[in-house]
C-alpha cells in the first residue's frame, strides 16, 4: 500500500501517520510532545519524531512528507514565515528535511490542510466551491474555489477571521478593530458568558462566576455548560452565532459557495451553534446564494491537520512541478485520488490551535471578561 506521511505540527504535540491517496489514515499516529523552548530544540525534536515515524511506518513505504503548521507558511519556499505557537521565524523546513530523509517534503498552512482533508475525506467530498472557517483561539479560514485552494496574489487569501464585521469594534491582535475573530472565537464565547454572571436566572448556582474567579472561564468550559443546558452559556452561544451569521452571510454573498464548513473547537458545538448561525445567515445574505449554501460542522475533527498534510504531500507526489521544494525527487505515477484538490502552496495565517481552553482574559488583544 503506497503512502505518504502526514504530520500535524502543533504547539503542544506533533502527530505523524501514514495516509493513503484517499485521505485514509492507515495506522494510528505517533504522537510526541513539541519542543518549543527555541528553534533548535524544536527542529531536533521534529526530526527525531519523523525518524521514528519513518522506522515505525516503513512497511507503508512513505513516498513524501506533508507538514501542517499554524501561521504564515510559504509552501513555495518551504519556509515557516511566522507562527503563533512554534518558535519559527523565517525558518526553512522542507529543504533540510528532504535532505535528511531523501523524499519530497511540503509545508501547508493548517486551515488549508483542514479544508483539503474535508474536501477529500470529510464532509465536503466531491464539492468544488467550499469555504472553511475554523473557530478556535483565533478564527482561520481557507477557500476552495473551482476545486482548487485559492491563495491570492501573495498567498495571503483566506484570512477570514480578520474581515471587519464591526467598524471601530474591539481591538484585534492583528492591529485592526472589529475583526470577526473578536466576535466568533473561543475567547469571545467566554466573554459573552462572563457578561452573564451575577444574574440568578442566567447563571444559576453562580457556575460561571466561580469559573471566572478561578480563571477557568474558557470557551471550552462555556461550550460544555451549553451542552448541559446552562441558560447563560446557551445565550452566549446564541450571541456568538449572531456574529458568525454575519460572517457566513458575507462569505455567501462574496463566493456563492456550495458549503461552508465550520471547524475548530467552537465548531464542535455543531447544531447547537449552527442552528442559530443559519438563521442569521438567511437574514443577512442575498438569494439565490443564501438558499444554495449548506453550513455544516467539520467532520475530521483533530485528524484534519494530519490527513490534510498527507493529502498535500500526495499532491506533491502527483504533480512535482507544482512545488519547487522537494519536487525533483518526487516519484511519478501515484494513484489518482477522488475529487480534484489543489496545488500545494500556502502563505497565510490560519486559526491558532483549537483553543477552547484559553481563559477569556488571556492573550494579547482580548479584553478582560466584563466585571460583574
Ligand atoms: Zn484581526
Amino acid at each position: 500500500m503506497p503512502s505518504v506521511l502526514g504530520a500535524d505540527v502543533g504547539g503542544t504535540k506533533i502527530a505523524v501517520g501514514p495516509v493513503d491517496p484517499f485521505g485514509t489514515q492507515l495506522a494510528p499516529p505517533i504522537v510526541d510532545p513539541s519542543r518549543t523552548e527555541d528553534t533548535e530544540s524544536f527542529l531536533t525534536g521534529l526530526e527525531t519524531t519523523l525518524r521514528r515515524a519513518m522506522a515505525q511506518f516503513a512497511d507503508y513505504a512513505p513516498r513524501a512528507v506533508g507538514l501542517a503548521c499554524a501561521g504564515t507558511v510559504d509552501s513555495d519556499r518551504g519556509v515557516v514565515v511566522t507562527s503563533p505557537n512554534l518558535p519559527l521565524r523565517e525558518v526553512s523546513l522542507a529543504a533540510p528535511l528532504r535532505e535528511t530523509f531523501g523524499i519530497p517534503v511540503i509545508l501547508e498552512n493548517d486551515a488549508n490542510a483542514a479544508l483539503l482533508g474535508e474536501s477529500v475525506a470529510g464532509v465536503a467530498q466531491g464539492l468544488r466551491h467550499v469555504i472553511m472557517l475554523t473557530l478556535g483561539t483565533g478564527v482561520g479560514g481557507a477557500l476552495l474555489l473551482d476545486g482548487r485552494l485559492y491563495r491570492g496574489v501573495g498567498g495571503a487569501a483566506g484570512e477570514l477571521g480578520h474581515t471587519v464585521v464591526q467598524m471601530g469594534g474591539l481591538p484585534c491582535r492583528c492591529g485592526m478593530k472589529g475583526c470577526l475573530e473578536m466576535y466568533a472565537s473561543g475567547p469571545a464565547l467566554a466573554r459573552y458568558a462572563g457578561a452573564r454572571v451575577r444574574d440568578p436566572e442566567r447563571d444559576p448556582g453562580d457556575v460561571l462566576l466561580h469559573l471566572r474567579e478561578q480563571g477557568m472561564l474558557s470557551g471550552g468550559a462555556v461550550a460544555r455548560l451549553a451542552r448541559e443546558g446552562h441558560r447563560g452559556a446557551i445565550e452566549a452561544v446564541q450571541q456568538l452565532a449572531e456574529w458568525l451569521g454575519i460572517g457566513l452571510a458575507n462569505l455567501t454573498n462574496t463566493f456563492n459557495p456550495e458549503m461552508i464548513v465550520v471547524g475548530g473547537g467552537v465548531g464542535e458545538l455543531g447544531e447547537l451553534l449552527l442552528h442559530y448561525a443559519r438563521k442569521h445567515l438567511l437574514k443577512n445574505a442575498m438569494a439565490p446564494g443564501k438558499d444554495q449554501v449548506r453550513v455544516t460542522a467539520a467532520e475530521l475533527g483533530n485528524k484534519a491537520g494530519l490527513v490534510g498534510a498527507g493529502l498535500a504531500a500526495w499532491d506533491l507526489v502527483r504533480s512535482p512541478s507544482a512545488a519547487p521544494v522537494g519536487g525533483k525527487a518526487a516519484a511519478p505515477g501515484a494513484p489518482a485520488p477522488g475529487p480534484a484538490t489543489c496545488a500545494p502552496a500556502a502563505d497565510k495565517t490560519a486559526a491558532d490551535e483549537p483553543g477552547l481552553e484559553e481563559p477569556a482574559s488571556g492573550g494579547p488583544g482580548f479584553e478582560k471578561p466584563a466585571a460583574g
